[in-house]
């Protein structure tokens, strides 16, 4: 049961009368699989220099009007010491592809997170099969890396100078390194239709993904995509209410995209199939900074106010935060 053809998943993303249904299902079956616990991972943004120039983010290289800042190593890992201190059994380590973080750099970042009794997921995009190695080996237990949209000409667009098969690679190593994978598509790109969206969750199915996250995207003016339309919040919740149908034992973070759209948007995905929230643990002054889209959420929360509210609305909604580092359930 649940093993949706191709053609099933496009009919049910074309079809507004099936919503109802297809929410309370993935709700029925994240409750049933992951339980009501809430995973959060504190998510360390620590450079917005990027050498890639992938059209919808602000984040680009080509992108003249953004303050680029880079949190240098003992910075980062005073972060996530006050994130554990505050809680957190998982820490995010997010970037742009900036390659002032050398192997040896990263190593010593994660050497040092790892000494305290927590989770570490990098999220800082495609590496060599070696660098991943030496990451793994320091310790690291995850990683995160969005395919972004499985039509190769869809990405081929998106993405000067990058190369969709690499991408894959990337996917392929760090599954045969041993870590958790998570991976994940934009939703609502300029040209992307419904029939590469149901490619996209039958592609985290094919590759067995442990985390995948899915946002809706938002177009920012300071980007090629400046005049393109935003993507849809309840498409974006489809494909991920979809998702956690398909791959129930799944981490599914309800994202901060989907927030940015719709101001209960994070609560709403939690209760489609979503069962991770990542809140920001840097200070206010790096978290406009990383505008990959615009009127990005909680910019000037600080990290105790950030727990503080997500905590707040996840057991108003009956739910309660996991105190574990909240592995994929087996
Ligand atoms: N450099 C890392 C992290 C990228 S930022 C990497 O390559 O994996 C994390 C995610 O933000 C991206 O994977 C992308 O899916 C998302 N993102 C970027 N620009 C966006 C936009 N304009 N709207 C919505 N999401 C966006």
């Amino acid at each position: 049961m649940n093993e949706f053809s191709k053609k099933e998943i496009i009919d049910i993303l074309n079809d507004e009368s099936q919503n109802e249904w297809l929410f309370a299902l993935a709700d029925k079956i994240r409750k049933e699989n992951v339980g009501d616990e809430v995973h959060l991972r504190g998510l360390i943004e620590f450079s917005n220099i990027c050498k890639c120039q992938c059209k919808y983010c602000g984040l680009r290289s080509p992108n003249k009007n953004l303050d680029r800042y880079r949190i240098l190593p003992d910075e980062i890992i005073l972060y996530a010491k006050k994130a554990v201190d505050m809680g957190y059994k998982t820490i995010v380590l997010q970037s742009g592809e900036d390659e002032f973080y050398t192997k040896d750099t990263m190593c010593n970042i994660i050497n040092k997170i790892k000494e305290m009794d927590v989770a570490l997921t990098l999220s800082i995009g495609e590496k060599s099969y070696e660098e991943y190695k030496a990451f793994k080996d320091v310790g690291a237990d995850r990683y995160l890396i969005r395919i972004e949209t499985t039509d190769k000409n869809l990405y081929k667009k998106m993405h000067p100078n990058m190369d969709f098969d690499n991408r894959l690679r990337c996917l392929k190593d760090l599954k045969k390194l041993g870590y958790e994978v998570g991976t994940g598509c934009l939703v609502g790109l300029p040209e992307q239709t419904v029939e590469s969206l149901a490619d996209d969750i039958l592609f985290f199915k094919e590759i067995n993904a442990d985390m995948v996250g899915i946002g809706p995207f938002i177009s920012h003016p300071d980007t090629p995509l400046k005049d393109a339309k935003n993507g849809n919040f309840t498409l974006a919740l489809k494909v991920m209410a979809l998702t956690r149908i398909l791959l129930k034992n799944i981490n599914i973070p309800a994202t901060t995209a989907m927030e940015t759209l719709n101001p209960n948007g994070r609560i709403i995905a939690l209760q489609s199939g979503a069962n991770v929230v990542m809140p920001n643990v840097t200070s206010t002054e790096y978290r406009a900074k990383y505008e990959i889209y615009p009127n990005k959420i909680c910019i000037n929360e600080n990290p105790s106010q950030c727990r503080g509210c997500i905590e707040g609305k996840i057991k108003s909604i009956g739910r309660s935060i996991s105190k574990d580092y909240g592995f994929r359930k087996k």
